[in-house]
């Protein structure tokens, strides 16, 4: 079976893991978490980063560190997965959702400013949802499929609302926006270590700003809120910090990121070159390929000339390939029924017809060409 995407632990990851072991610092202080944060912050261009013990809790804790509190909007797009989400309603605040821009498939500048413009306003130095009269805290765009929005633009709109951004950018490691580096993009920028993403710790997050300040309260809100080794703590906190065994494997990791990095786009422009034109196979977004990690591949297939994306899945489970469909957007779950959002014409119309091909670092040419095969085959069959 050729899987979808697997981790790539062909560096040092072992050889870091045996020391973290050796050295009893297994828990959450290390060597190893320390060197991570650096990592982490110098491939950002950021000041600092927190590691942290997932990706929702890196966003959990950036949208505290920001100010969100219970009652709150945060305007995000709703072709995400439900952690992004899910961290909102953490903070006891509830998503404001948007449609995607069609080329790129992340959160359209142009729809939020239409958004804003008509159903919200300035009340003081807060901005307001008119139907509702909840606050707006934050904006929250997400690098859907490792892609940077537009974030100039984004950034233009929270300035005009005095809005802060935490970007969700948890599997986008290694991405620049507008010619910078991520960080100079928002006020704090989330990642995660999933075993699903580019980079993978086994499981964790981190957080990645510009301001020292703000990272420092972050950092805080992940360390049961604690002043003094003596027990005191200020506030309510939370235990979200990552383990040294963890940040072993993230350090290992990281040391590969340029590889892997040059493996998902490769695996991207062969899969372009290959089902470009084909009939009703339309291709993942192609923007500047520094904003582009290409985290996940495939193909978006028209529903009126093909089968459903499920059924090509069977298919391609028969030819011992794994495809999968993609995220259903946040305004279709259950949890998020009731969470206001605009139109969702693109989103409707995208994200079924979303087909994630293998696309591990690890893939080889061979199997990159049985997979293209398979599915060449499957589609010219079902036409
Ligand atoms: C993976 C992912 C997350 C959640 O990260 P975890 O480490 O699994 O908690 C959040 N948002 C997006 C866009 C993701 O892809």
């Amino acid at each position: 079976m050729i899987p979808l995407a697997v981790p790539n632990l062909s560096g040092n990851e072992g050889r870091y893991l045996q020391e973290a072991v050796d050295s009893t610092f297994v828990s959450t202080v290390g060597p190893f978490v320390t060197r991570l944060e650096e990592m982490v912050a110098a491939s950002a261009g950021a000041v600092g980063a927190v590691a942290t013990s997932a990706g929702t809790a890196a966003l959990h804790a950036a949208l505290l560190a920001v100010g969100v509190r219970p009652g709150d909007l945060v305007v995000m797009p709703s072709f995400t997965f439900i952690a992004s989400a899910n961290a909102i309603a953490h903070c006891g605040a509830t998503p404001w959702l948007v449609d995607a821009d069609p080329f790129c498939w992340t959160m359209d500048p142009h729809q939020l400013e239409t958004l804003f413009e008509q159903e919200a306003e300035i009340i003081g130095n807060a901005v307001y949802r008119r139907a509702c009269g909840r606050r707006v805290a934050a904006l929250l765009p997400v690098f859907t499929l490792g892609m940077a929005p537009d974030m100039e633009a984004i950034a233009a709109i929270a300035a005009r609302y005095g809005l802060p951004i935490v970007a969700d950018a948890a599997a986008a490691i290694g991405v620049r926006s507008g010619g910078e580096p991520v960080s100079a993009c928002a006020d704090l920028v989330c990642f995660s270590f999933n075993g699903n993403k580019t980079v993978t710790a086994g499981g964790g997050g981190a957080v990645a700003g510009r301001d020292a300040d703000l990272l420092k309260r972050v950092r805080h809100l992940t360390t049961q809120a604690r002043v003094s080794a003596d027990y005191l703590h200020d506030m309510v906190g939370y235990n979200y910090r990552m383990t040294n065994i963890e940040a072993a494997v993230g350090v290992a990791q990281m040391e590969q990121l340029d590889t892997f990095l040059a493996a998902k786009r490769r695996i991207r422009r062969v899969y372009d070159t290959a089902f470009r034109g084909m009939p009703g196979v339309e291709l993942f977004p192609e923007i500047t390929e520094d904003e582009n990690v290409c985290w996940f591949s495939g193909v978006v297939l028209d529903a009126d000339l093909h089968p459903p994306v499920k059924t090509v899945c069977e298919l391609l489970k028969e030819a011992g390939i794994e495809g999968r469909t993609f995220w259903r957007p946040i305004h279709t779950q259950p949890p998020f029924a009731t969470a206001p959002h605009g139109p969702m014409d693109v989103v409707n119309a995208l994200w079924g017809r979303v087909l994630t091909l293998p696309c591990s670092t690890s893939l080889t040419e061979a199997e990159q060409f049985d997979v293209i095969e398979a599915l060449s085959g499957i589609l010219r069959r079902t036409v």
